[in-house]
């Protein structure tokens, strides 16, 4: 009989946290716990990955039918509706939302609704509906994931984030997005589509830094030529409240009047008021839970993983790491994560893939041949969309090892799982060259790249 109410207490209940608490639970049997204070799903289901792709994948139906009108369709004039979108994306989360439920319910993970607050290296405290409950575990995970993190200037409050713009009551005419990472290019993408003058505001020369220069390039051209205005080197000093909407005063004296504002400039994540340093939890310079390669913290029974921890944000990392918990917790395994050639998409329109080091991250330890395709994909032909697809691959000379696959197009996240898989395995040009391609796809393009675009010796020579 144990000491402790659970064997494993986990504070949120997102990917991360549900994943471990689960996976503890059916495959070792042992008695755990989730907290969750908004609703069960976290992030991904109720405020990212799944509505925004529900979304992404409405605005896609304004180029899809004018793309029809090339293979002989008339479609008449389509009309859009935001309240339908918005009611049928909802009606999805609930039953995504019921899922979830009944995935623990069947594994036998307690749910506890409130907010989870550490006690002590094995008390958790639960601010519920029914007042405060405290509960013991002889481990405790914190999987509180992130929030956007916003700058403080006068007016931040008018804006919106990516919380809000999934469930705005109206479309709006036009929108500003300040930022130029995942979340702005991606809900760009989804405006835009939707027919609101949509405008990027970067503080930098280009959307996506950390990505190769190629996608950001393309990425860049290509949206634009969708009619998104991208505000390159420009700061937002001040945001005013008008009859409108909202006037953005920018660099000093420059004017942007929109309709609606939205703020994508990272996320923090959630380590406030929930007592990890009273604890004796170490948290960095930017709140984020310290752990070692097991998700230990400095605390010996208290655990952290995915966004809180800041280390890759993005879901199946979450999933993986709670995998890793459960099993080194309970599985008497030592599992770490391996970050290496995590493939990542940004659902942007059109969509990037990559996986493996940029080019210039290549060039800092090899001698690198690139290997570059640009084109228009078949669909476009007949429509006659002026969109085009960017695939590049980056190969160790010495080794012949892919180190880098980016591309930017129709199909993007498809492609790089695959991708993915073959840079797991050590694939070297050779393999792919080895490889019949399927035609007719723009992914044999990947199989079919002959000649390298411009050899050089590393950037240190
Ligand atoms: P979360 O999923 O954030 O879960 C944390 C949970 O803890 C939340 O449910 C929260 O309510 C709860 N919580 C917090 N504090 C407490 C407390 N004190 N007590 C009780 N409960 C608490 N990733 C991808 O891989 N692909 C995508 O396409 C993608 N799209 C995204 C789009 C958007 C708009 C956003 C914001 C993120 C997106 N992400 C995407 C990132 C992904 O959602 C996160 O990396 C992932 O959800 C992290 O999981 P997590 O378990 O660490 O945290
Ligand atoms: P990102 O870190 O991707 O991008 C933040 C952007 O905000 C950058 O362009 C940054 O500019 C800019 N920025 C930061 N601070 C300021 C400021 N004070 N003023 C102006 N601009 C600023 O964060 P996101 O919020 O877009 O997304 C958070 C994370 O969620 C992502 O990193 C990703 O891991 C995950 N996510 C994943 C998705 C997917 O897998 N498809 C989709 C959505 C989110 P600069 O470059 O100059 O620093």
């Amino acid at each position: 009989m144990s000491d402790y109410d659970f064997d494993l207490i986990t504070i949120g209940g997102g990917s991360g946290g549900v994943r471990a608490s689960r996976f503890a639970a059916s495959t070792y049997g042992v008695k755990t716990a989730v907290v969750e204070n908004m609703r069960i799903g976290g992030t991904c289901v109720m405020r990212g990955c799944v509505p925004k792709k529900l979304l992404v994948y409405g605005a896609h139906f304004a180029e899809d039918f004018e793309d029809a009108a090339g293979y002989g369709w008339d479609v008449g004039t389509p009309s859009f509706d935001w309240q339908k979108l918005i009611a049928n994306k909802n009606v999805e989360l609930d039953r995504l939302e019921g899922v979830y439920h009944r995935l623990l319910r069947d594994a036998g993970v307690a749910e506890l609704t409130g907010t989870g607050r550490v006690v002590d290296g094995h008390t958790v405290a639960v601010d519920g509906p029914d007042g405060t409950k405290t509960y013991t575990a002889k481990h405790i995970l914190i999987a509180t994931g992130g929030w956007p993190s916003l700058p403080d200037i006068p007016g931040i409050e008018h804006a919106i984030t990516s919380n809000e713009a999934l469930d705005l009551a109206a479309l709006p005419d036009s929108i500003a997005i300040v930022g130029g990472g995942y979340i702005a290019v991606e809900f760009a993408g989804i405006f835009n589509g939707l027919g609101a003058d949509t405008h990027i505001i970067i503080r930098g020369e280009n959307i996506l830094r950390g990505f190769d220069e190629a996608v950001r390039d393309t990425l860049h051209d290509e949206m634009t030529k969708k009619g998104v205005t991208i505000h390159q080197e420009t700061s937002v000093q001040s945001i005013e409240k008008t009859a409108n909407g909202y006037s953005l005063r920018c660099n000093g004296d420059e004017i942007l009047e929109v309709g609606c504002v939205m703020y994508a400039t990272g996320r923090a994540p959630n380590t406030k008021g929930i007592g990890l340093a009273e604890a004796g939890v170490e948290l960095d310079a930017k709140g984020a839970v310290v752990v070692n390669d097991r998700f230990q913290t400095s605390v010996d029974s208290i655990y952290a993983l995915g966004d809180v921890i800041d280390r890759v944000q993005l879901t199946p990392v979450a999933l993986a790491e709670g995998m890793a918990v459960a099993h080194n917790l309970f599985g008497g395994k030592a599992a770490a994560v391996d970050y290496a050639n995590i493939p990542t998409a940004v659902f942007s329109t059109p969509p990037v893939g990559t996986v493996g080091l940029t080019e210039e991250e290549a060039r800092r330890d090899h001698d690198v041949e690139i290997y570059l395709s640009h084109f228009r994909p078949m669909k476009y032909t007949l429509s006659g969309r002026d969109e085009r697809t960017m695939m590049k691959m980056i190969v160790d000379k010495k080794t012949d090892r892919v180190l880098g696959c980016h591309m930017v197009g129709l199909d993007a996240a498809e492609m790089t799982q695959a991708l993915g898989i073959a840079m797991k395995c050590g694939a070297t040009k050779a393999h792919f060259d080895a490889t019949v391609g399927i035609h007719p796809t723009a992914a044999e393009e990947w199989v079919t790249m002959r000649t390298p675009l411009r050899p050089q010796a590393k950037a240190a020579e």
